[in-house]
């Protein structure tokens, strides 16, 4: 097992002009994390300005530890919820099937963000270090940025991808994600697994009195991979439409809702070449069953960063690949997983609320300890 590098001031990355593509989560990770160890970085984000889907976005202990090692603890804590427990809910009967508790856990907390909050504050600490933002700047293979280090950072339709690896095979899930954040008084700081038969849905408070809302559906019809696609609300409460009610009079309250296809693709085989490298999404994207996709995107920006303050590009390159592939695929094959385990119906579904009843009851840390390996990890110690 590789050990993690620790990223220092003064290491190789002191004057390496990097160029980042991409001013999503994971590309303003990894500027930070260049910047902060003297790059010259600039990045280039093609959209005409730096906005986020109106949406929530969970951030567990191991990518909450990048963000203090960057120095972002206290506008973190300042601008999202810290995240108390886990409750399981049977959808159907509207009943709290157990309680999984956050708080008390060692370690950095759980944090509740409106993506807006988050991508400010990237935004803002990459701007008061120097970085350069180009807004308006949409980089093809054949207008790469001059740069010792080209960073792809540009999500799941990433251009620099396929420059490394060909077109990848994805393929739609069969399921289907609606996003929607509503008004809502009632913000006890957990997140709540409301589960039926092939559908689910998460509930959590954003700061503001808001509840972000993800819902699932397994169902053949396709729909795009993109959240720009906006759907009526009432096709919402139509899938959920039999529900209890304490989930159905939360979705009688959306008024805009975002509808996205859930497609799974390989993890690429090639994260670098020459001087370019892949990370976040355009490397590996995520189901959400886990919550780890900005999670992964933002240990994958530490690693980078510390692999090139460490050595020179073709040492430090397939060094990053390698202490970040294999953990990336356990996590994604643990996020496939859990939307079978979220979708049950009939013998199974019983047998699996009775299961989570009884693990609450007698050994609720055990359930928790079963994700150390994920939330324990931590990038930053070398
Ligand atoms: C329903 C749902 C819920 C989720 N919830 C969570 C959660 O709770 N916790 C979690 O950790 N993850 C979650 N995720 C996953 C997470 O949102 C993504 O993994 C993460 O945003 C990826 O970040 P990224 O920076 O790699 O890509 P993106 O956020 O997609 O950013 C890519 C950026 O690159 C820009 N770009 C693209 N192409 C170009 C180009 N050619 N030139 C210039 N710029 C370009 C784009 O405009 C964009 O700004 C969720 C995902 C879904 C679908």
């Amino acid at each position: 097992m590789t050990k993690p590098v620790k990223t220092s001031r003064g290491g190789l990355n002191r004057g390496r002009r990097v160029a980042v593509v991409g001013a999503g989560l994971g590309g303003l990770a990894a500027a930070l994390a260049f910047v902060r160890g003297g790059a010259k970085v600039e990045v280039f984000e093609r959209a005409p300005e730096i906005t986020e889907v109106g949406a929530g976005i969970q951030v567990s202990p191991n990518g909450a530890r990048v963000l203090a090692a960057l120095g972002l603890e206290a506008a973190a804590a300042e601008r999202s919820i810290t995240a108390e427990a886990v409750e399981p809910m049977d959808a159907v009967s509207g009943r709290r099937l157990t309680r999984f508790d956050l708080a008390g856990r060692a370690g950095p907390v759980y944090r509740f963000f409106h993506r807006a909050d988050l991508i400010d504050i990237l935004l803002t600490a990459c701007r008061d270090a120097g970085v350069a933002i180009h807004t308006g700047s949409e980089i093809m293979p054949d207008t790469l940025p001059a740069a010792d280090l080209v960073v792809g950072g540009d999500g799941i339709r990433s251009v620099l991808r396929p420059m490394l690896n060909g077109e990848d095979a994805a393929f739609f899930t069969g399921q289907v994600a609606w996003r929607a954040v509503i008004d809502h008084p009632d913000t006890a700081p957990l997140a709540r697994v409301w589960m039926a038969p092939g559908q689910h849905a998460v509930t959590y408070p954003l700061t503001g009195g808001r509840l972000n809302i993800v819902a699932v559906q397994e169902r053949q019809q396709w729909a795009k991979e993109d959240w720009n696609i906006h759907d009526d609300p009432g096709n919402l409460r139509h899938a959920f439409r039999g529900l209890s009610g304490r989930l159905t009079g939360l979705l009688d309250k959306v008024e805009a809702v975002g509808l996205w296809g859930l497609f799974r693709h390989p993890v690429a085989g090639h994260w670098h070449r020459g001087n370019i490298a892949i990370l976040g999404d355009a490397a590996h994207p995520t189901l959400p069953f886990l919550a780890q996709g900005a999670n992964l995107a933002f240990e994958d920006a530490w690693v980078l960063a510390a692999c090139c303050d460490a050595a020179e590009l073709p040492e430090a390159l397939p060094r990053y690949q390698q202490m970040r592939r294999a953990r990336v695929q356990r996590a994604i094959s643990t996020a496939n997983g859990n939307a079978v385990k979220y979708h049950l119906d009939g013998l199974p579904r019983r047998v699996a609320h009775l299961g989570l009843r009884g693990i609450g009851a007698v050994a609720p840390g055990a359930y928790m300890d079963r994700l150390n390996w994920l939330y324990d990890h931590d990038v930053t110690q070398g």
